[in-house]
Formats: structure tokens, sequence, C-alpha cells
């Protein structure tokens, strides 16, 4: 009977040992992950457990569609970064998403988040695309973008048979800004120009004019400026020639996009002034959505209370609202960086076009994984301004 008792008691103690070790081991984990904050967030963000509240007080919610798989990288590794959308001009269907692994190189998606292709060609921190670039006797549509292994603007070329990138940069621009950062492409319509800006994390910005003489592909330096404190996000708009920089503790500025243009901005959005707490906390990936030349809208990622914040396009770039992206089919998104936006029609899904983030906190099946890429339809965002 003793014995028995004796043998119950340390079957239960056994039981409780192991659960208990069983659950701090998950708290620990999940801890941890969550602890490893997104290294390029602001210092004064929101801790994640605030973020967390304010998303969830946010009035327009919506849920991410599809999702690309989790980059690679350290386990827990803030590896994800920008994405960049190339709309197929042959068949929409077949666009890409290329998502920055800023640890080592491009991952290549379709418009439903399956990866085709992955090359690993340096730390490209940010990456737009850019079309019908003539050299070499062809037209080709490019991806471009920062690769701080080599501090170098890379040209990567899109072979639009088989939908993939070619790894070998058809051109590699040293620029001197003191770490290669943001970046973003230009077309300059009037002069069929194309340009590359880049910006340091000491907010000088550059801008390079694509070259291409009989051999070779090149960059033209042709204007640098400077914003006062730490830049990320930038976006052109070639239908008013601007550029937009988002200076992360402070507001967005607006330039001319043109390559003789002064470099003296207009500041909107400014979080310091405009007491708008939906834009206070770490101003970070910048985008473009255009329905026609005279409507669009200006989003922007607010990294540090993992909401998006929609501007007019048109002056005086008046805020209009913010979303955030809630749990659903997918987890939600914490702490973007990058985004970006086309209003093409990819498909019957997409007749609006798609929207894409990059997710700091990427979950699956509740438990931390690495980083990705969310993609939501476009007319759910639409939805939160008509
Ligand atoms: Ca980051
Ligand atoms: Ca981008
Ligand atoms: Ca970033
Ligand atoms: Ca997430
Ligand atoms: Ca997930």
């Amino acid at each position: 009977m003793r014995i028995n008792i004796f043998g119950t008691i340390l079957l239960f103690l056994g039981i409780m040992i192991s659960c208990t070790s069983g659950n701090s081991k998950k708290i620990n984990t999940e801890e941890s992950a969550v602890n490893v904050r997104n290294k390029e967030a602001r210092e004064d963000s929101l801790k994640y457990a605030e973020a967390e509240s304010i998303r969830n007080s946010f009035k327009n919610k919506l849920t991410a569609d599809y999702e690309t798989p989790p980059v690679k990288s350290m386990e827990g590794a803030d590896a994800a970064d920008d994405p960049a959308i190339w709309v197929n001009p042959d068949d929409a269907s077949q666009s890409l998403i290329i998502g920055t692994n800023k640890k080592m190189g491009l991952h290549i998606y379709d418009i439903y988040g399956n990866e085709k292709q992955f090359i690993e060609v340096g730390k490209i921190n940010n990456a737009e695309a850019g079309y019908n670039l003539k050299y070499n006797g062809e037209k080709f549509d490019f991806i471009a973008g920062s690769n701080r292994s080599t501090h170098t603007l890379d040209v990567f070329k899109i072979n639009k048979e088989t939908l993939t990138l070619e790894k070998e940069a058809l051109c590699k621009i040293s620029s001197n800004v003191d770490d290669v950062y943001g970046f973003c492409t230009f077309y300059d319509k009037d002069k069929n120009a194309h340009y590359l800006y880049v910006n340091g994390k000491n907010g000088n910005i550059e801008q390079w004019q694509l070259m291409t003489d009989s051999t070779k592909l090149y960059g033209k330096l042709v204007r640098s400026f400077w914003v006062p404190s730490q830049p990320e996000g930038m976006v052109t708009d070639p239908v008013t020639n601007s550029l937009y920089v988002g200076v992360e503790e402070e507001a967005i500025y607006k330039f001319s996009a043109l390559a003789d243009a002064d470099t003296i901005p207009t500041k909107i959005a400014d979080s310091n002034t405009n007491n708008n707490p939906a834009i206070s906390y770490d101003i970070e990936g910048l985008t473009i959505y255009r329905e026609s030349d005279t409507k669009g809208f200006l989003i922007a990622s607010i990294q540090g209370n993992f909401s998006y914040a929609i501007f007019d396009i048109n002056e005086p770039h008046q805020y209009i609202t913010s979303f955030t992206i809630q749990d659903g089919k997918y987890d939600g998104v914490e702490e973007t960086d990058g985004i970006d936006m086309t209003s093409a029609n990819l498909c019957n899904e997409f007749p609006k076009g798609i929207f894409v983030v990059q997710d700091g906190f990427n979950k699956d099946n509740g438990i931390n994984v690495n980083q990705n890429f969310k993609i939501i339809s476009a007319e759910k965002v639409l939805n939160f301004i008509k």
C-alpha cells in the first residue's frame, strides 16, 4: 500500500516535472524570439506587447491572402527586408515578387508567394523593379538593389522566358554613401532616362543615371543631397517626377526626382509636429498606389506600431487613414520594413493589384519561424479609402 502510494506520488511528481519543463521550454523559446527585436526598428519603437495592443486598436483591419515561405537565415535573424513587384508586361498573372534577404541575396516568388528561385548575391537591403532599359540592342526589365556586401548598386536582368533573375549582375555601381541602405528606381519619361536612388544611414542620398555604351552598362552620379537623419524607405512617382524619402524618426520628405532639379525638400507627414499618433513611431517602407494620373495614394509602413498609413498622393498629401494586418488564415504582420504595391490587374483574384509587406515576426501554426513576406489583394486596402 505504502509502496503504491509512494509510486503514485513519484509518478505524479514525474508528470509535474515533465509538464513544467515542457512549458518553460516553450515559453522561453517564445520569449526569446519575440525579444529579438528587429535590429532596424527605431530605438523608441514601442515595446512588442504595446505595439501589438496599438495594432489591435486600429479600426481598419485586414488579413493576408498569401505568404511566402520563411526566408533562409539563422533562426530568428532579422533577414527579410524589402519586397519589389515586377509586373510582367506580357502576362500579368506571371508577374514576380522579389524579396530581399539582407543577409545573403534575393528570393524570387510568384504572385501567390511560391518560391521560384533564390540567388546568393550578397546582402541586398532594398530592391525595386525597372522596365524597358535599352542595352546591347535589346530592351529588358530589371531588379536593382543596394548591396551592402560590396557597397554597390546592383542591376539584375529579368529573363522573361524563364521568369528568373540572371545571377550575374549587369552592373555594380560603387556608391559613396556611408553604407548603402534605402533604394529605389526612377524613370524620367521625358528624357527616357533610368535612374537609381540610394541612401546611407547618415542621410546622404545619391542619384545615379544608368548609362550604356557599346560594351557596358554603368552608372553616372548626377546628384547628391541629404536629409537630416537616418532615412530608409524611398519611392518615386513618375507621374509628378517626385521622390519621397522616409526619414525614420521625423517625416516623409518630398524632392523633385529630376536630375537637374534643386534639392530643396518639402516635409509631409511630419511625425513630430503633426501630432498624429498613427505615424509617431518609425516611418519605414514607402510605396505608391496609382489609380490614375490624378488619383493615388502614398503608403508608409509604420514599423514601431505595426501599422500602415495612407496619404493622398496629391498635395498637400493629406493623411487619410491607417490599417493593420491581423491574424487570419496566415499570421498577422508585425514591425514591417519594406512594402511594395501595384495597381496592375494581375488576375481574377487580384484585379486591382497587390500589396506586399515584410513580416518581422512570422509564425506558422503559432510557432515562431523565420521572417517572410505577406501578399494582400489591393482591393482590401482600397476599401478603407472609399
Ligand atoms: Ca528589419
Ligand atoms: Ca522595394
Ligand atoms: Ca529595412
Ligand atoms: Ca507575423
Ligand atoms: Ca506564417
